[in-house]
């Protein structure tokens, strides 16, 4: 009898029937409060029915429009309708299925669009799974182990993790960015540095957002150095942080922007976007792919921007963030294991540690299982697992997050009692 491969590794025991805005309902006839939204995916809520409606819509008129052989409509409207929301620069898109294969094709363009063969990485940094991008993903050994030999060319500069080693953010940014330029000195020269690519806020690392400083530190370096500064917005894109794109919290504009996750409530797509001039240097024909920009993920794209924009589910991302932020503060408060509450927007974590302020991933593993048992679904994150986040759909409203905050007291006393 064919079965699943055991190699799936699922966090909780649910199965999924239905999904209702920030809900998922079970086979077993409960309701969950899904503080994972498909790790961070449906941003409109599940099933919202403006997306829903697109998305039918365009199965009834044409479902695989291949982009490499003709153009379709809901591919035009969505060029048109990222054309509101991306920096002016970055008017030049293209499209794949997943945020992986984005991180690949920025790669590429990044190499092409410079000349120059290697790239720098942030530490804890996480960009997918296939080789390229398993090569730049340092979150997690998980994630790289008997996966080798990997790409060659990467580079690893810290990310400021004040947290981790007890210091304040500044002196965190000081030796981030030292470290960066002795990087440079020692072992990638900027001649041959095509990109550094960073996360504006670490995701699969632990939550951990940036901060102008650095990011405007990297930015000066690549301008000064004539390298590309690339920013995985997988995760923190489409209103998740509160601004539209993460790095608008740090008055930085990327070379390329990565995008994917949010922008279609579910449905694969993803993309990069960067100025004509840039793509220009890539040869047409060099990017590309069977599915890349499907007919219907476009139109769910166009239909989940114009909800995100009618909606303002980007303030509401701020608002909600900071009472679910107030809340998880509150716990941590009463509950010495969780070591520190950070994030930005509705992307926040709350870091486990034990009695010598290590690590510790038993207790958010046992705190996650019993969140499960409370009717909220939760993910862990961090090298060590030890990060429980909660990145809920846009939509919540102020008693889903009330709802959502009783549900981790719960859990939090349940697993640490
Ligand atoms: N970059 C970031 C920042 C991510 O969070 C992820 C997924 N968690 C990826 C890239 C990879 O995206 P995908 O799983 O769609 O390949």
């Amino acid at each position: 009898m064919t079965a699943l491969s055991p190699l799936l590794r699922q966090a909780t025991p649910v199965v999924a029937e239905r999904g209702e805005g920030p809900y998922l309902f079970g086979a077993d006839g409960r309701r969950y409060l899904d503080f994972t939204a498909g790790i961070g995916v449906t941003s409109t809520g599940h099933c919202h029915p403006k997306v829903v409606a697109a998305a039918q819509e365009q199965v009834g008129k044409l479902i695989h429009g291949q982009y490499t052989t003709v153009m379709h409509e809901p591919l035009r409207q969505l060029v048109a309708a990222l054309g509101e929301v991306l920096p002016p620069k970055l008017d030049s898109l293209f499209f794949m299925n997943s945020g992986s294969e984005a991180v690949e094709a920025a790669l590429r363009l990044a190499r092409m669009g410079t000349g120059r063969p290697n790239v720098i990485v942030c530490q804890g940094g996480f960009h997918g799974r296939t080789v390229a991008a398993a090569s730049m993903t340092t979150s997690g050994t998980r994630f790289r182990a008997g996966f080798a030999p990997l790409m060659a060319g990467v580079h690893v500069t810290p990310f400021p993790t004040a947290f981790r080693y007890g210091w304040d953010e500044e002196t965190a940014t000081r030796f981030a960015l030292k470290e960066f330029d002795y990087l440079l000195q020692t072992q990638t020269a900027p001649n041959d540095t095509a990109a550094v690519i960073v996360e504006p806020v670490l995701g699969e690392g632990g939550y951990i957002p940036a901060n102008t400083a650095f990011m405007q530190g990297l930015r000066e370096r690549a301008d000064r150095h004539g390298f590309l500064l690339v920013l995985d917005e997988v995760q923190t894109g489409v209103g998740r942080t509160g601004r539209f794109w993460g790095h608008d919290h740090f008055g930085v504009e990327p070379d390329i922007l990565i995008t994917a996750k949010g922008i279609a409530s579910g449905f694969p797509i993803s993309g990069i976007a960067a100025s004509e001039a840039l793509m220009r240097k890539a040869w047409p024909g060099s990017q590309g792919g069977t599915y890349g920009a499907n007919a219907v993920a476009c139109a769910a794209a166009v239909a989940t921007l114009e909800v995100v924009r009618e909606e303002k589910l980007v303030h509401n991302a701020e608002q909600m963030g900071q009472r679910l932020r107030a809340g998880l503060e509150s716990v941590a408060a009463d509950h010495p294991t969780i070591g520190d509450v950070r994030g930005l927007g509705l992307m926040l974590g709350s870091e486990f540690v034990d009695a010598d302020g290590e690590p510790d991933g038993k207790t958010a593993l046992r705190v996650q299982q019993a969140a499960v048992g409370e009717g909220l679904l939760l993910l862990l994150c961090g090298a060590a697992n030890n990060v429980v986040r909660m990145i809920p759909a846009l939509v919540v409203d102020e008693n889903v997050i009330d709802e959502g905050l009783r549900a981790w007291r719960a859990a939090v006393e349940a697993g640490t009692s």
